[in-house]
């Protein structure tokens, strides 16, 4: 009888901890339990049956006294209500029996306080399922710990922070960012090697420095023996963040993503790769120039001490540069001044409407001296050179030029020219060159120089290196509207004659059109390339 009830009222313990075929035997065991007197719910049972002392010694005893009103005994098993009270010798196997399935410690509890009770009961159960070794196992993250932001750096490009960016589109981008400024720097990669990622760093540090300190995460790239050598050849210190959790180097990953998204919209809005790498390099201008919400300043402010100038300058009509100390610009203007003393040279003037030899150019970099006149000073030293057979009008440096002399000595004129005191000039059909009666007096006949021989010679004439200046294409204050005239350097001429047929073609289409407000300096003929809108940008 006493089996069968007690069978009822907890129907799944079984002997094992376990679950038996419809037949438990914790009756059994909580007599025995009973029996080794050790018990403290032998005491327990005398107190109910025979009544609670108003004072409880026994330590053990007091938290039943305090439920003593809830407390029987039912067929030798002391009840708390429906509850079992469950004794210390079979606490154990009830709280194993309660977590097989290894549920939560909230179904678990659920569970127990529906079925049984012991002093301590959710204390044993919690120590039990933290403790459980297939639950550690299988435990969820646990939840972000508040965020430990990186140590503001003393300076710019002290600390950098390194990540990959992609694949988008196919490409890869390395992404680098100073902790100090937020200045962004972002590279197209074909590979993403640690050889590419070192060459790229050298690319940085040849604008920024040398960092203290890089940020990267456990990409092989970045942790291979080449890259720890690298740091260590140029006494950088690598920091790498803890596997798997990106967050640690969050300076470069909050970056990827802004920059991701930026490049995403670069993507949808170009229509080739050119475009799409000129929208890319508008979007890290403009983020360089932005206001930073961490820093309240622009990453270009911090580097540079200034914002960057862009397109947005042009509203304001009133926006110059703010001028460079008086010290510095005193010191530059005394060094110059330096410069030109210790250069030498002389300077030489030419008047408008004095005729001149000039030179012009053929192919591979060689040269002829042919006869002109000066229309137009637009600087200190050059000046625009109308020819004088073909009336093809040039820009020439007063280097370019030697004033061309009458057999009497006297500096010949456009106006000497016009009264036909001197002949045309005269353009061999062999060589192509120009000669002319002056060139007898001048002593510099049509020959066809190389570019070194003409250098010595100029230098010969100069008495200098022919260095030039800056100021040579200021314009010359004296000379009316010089400023209207845009001065190209540096451009090649195409590797043709002016005198051969398609380079008269070019260049008199060209030049033929120049007018006094627009002159500029031939062009190569423009490649069949994507047409981007540069005006778009900057
Ligand atoms: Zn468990």
């Amino acid at each position: 009888m006493e089996d069968n009830n007690l069978t009822q009222r907890i129907p799944r313990i079984g002997q094992n901890g376990g679950i038996d075929a419809g037949k438990l035997t914790l009756a059994l065991d909580w007599e025995i339990a009973r029996k080794k007197k050790k018990n403290i719910l032998r005491e327990v049972i005398k107190h109910i049956q025979n009544g609670w002392p108003k004072k409880i010694i026994n330590a053990e005893v007091k938290p039943y006294y305090l439920c003593r009103l809830q407390l029987s005994v039912e067929n030798g098993c002391v009840m708390r209500g429906h509850k079992v009270v469950i004794p210390g010798s079979l606490r154990h196997r009830i709280l194993t029996e309660l977590h097989t399935s290894h549920m939560g410690i909230v179904k678990t509890k659920a569970e127990a306080r529906s079925r049984c009770w012991f002093p301590g009961l959710d204390d044993a159960l919690e120590n039990m399922i933290s403790s459980c070794e297939v639950c550690m196992q299988l435990r969820p993250t646990p939840p972000r710990t508040p965020v430990c932001p990186w140590e503001y750096p003393p300076q710019p490009f002290y600390r950098v922070h390194l990540d990959f960016l992609g694949p988008l589109n196919g490409r890869m981008y390395l992404v680098l960012v100073d902790a100090y400024s937020k200045w962004l720097e972002v590279y197209e990669m074909a590979s993403t090697t640690t050889s590419a990622v070192i060459e790229r760093m050298y690319e940085y540090m040849s604008r920024y420095g040398l960092p203290h300190t890089v940020v990267t995460d456990n990409g092989t790239n970045f942790c291979s023996q080449e890259f720890l050598n690298f740091c260590a050849l140029n006494g950088i210190s690598h920091i790498t963040s803890p596997a798997y959790h990106p967050a640690s180097n969050g300076q470069a990953e909050a970056y990827v993503k802004i920059v991701k998204r930026g490049i995403k919209t670069c993507l949808l809005s170009s229509t080739n790769a050119r475009e799409n790498k000129l929208r890319l390099y508008k979007y890290v201008f403009d983020y360089r120039n932005s206001v930073h919400s961490t820093t309240g300043m622009s990453p270009a402010q911090l580097v540079f001490g200034r914002k960057l100038r862009s397109r947005l300058d042009l509203m304001n009509p009133r926006s110059p540069p703010s001028p460079s100390s008086a010290s510095l610009t005193d010191y530059v203007l005394s060094k110059q001044c330096t410069q030109s003393k210790t250069k030498g040279g002389k300077v030489r003037n030419f008047e408008l409407g004095q005729v001149i030899m000039y030179k012009k150019y053929l192919v591979n970099n060689k040269y002829t001296w042919c006869k002109g006149v000066i229309l137009k000073r637009i600087g200190k030293n050059v000046y625009i050179v109308k020819d004088f057979k073909s009336s093809i009008q040039l820009k020439r440096h007063s280097e370019q030029l030697f004033s061309c002399k009458t057999k009497c000595g006297a500096s010949q004129t456009w106006a000497d020219d016009l009264s036909g005191s001197i002949a045309p000039t005269v353009a061999s059909p062999a060589t192509g060159m120009m000669s002319s009666p002056c060139d007898d007096s001048s002593g510099i006949g049509p020959h066809t120089h190389d570019e070194e021989s003409a250098t010595e010679e100029r230098e010969e004439e100069s008495g200098r290196t022919g260095i030039s200046s800056a100021c040579d294409n200021q314009p010359n204050r004296e000379s009316p509207e010089p400023s209207h005239v845009t001065v190209t350097r540096g451009v090649r001429r195409p590797a043709q004659s002016e005198d051969s047929e398609e380079g008269d073609l070019f260049f008199e289409a060209e030049e033929a059109s120049l007018e006094p407000q627009n002159i500029r300096e031939p062009r190569f003929p423009k490649r069949n390339r994507p047409r981007v809108n540069y005006r778009q940008f900057y």
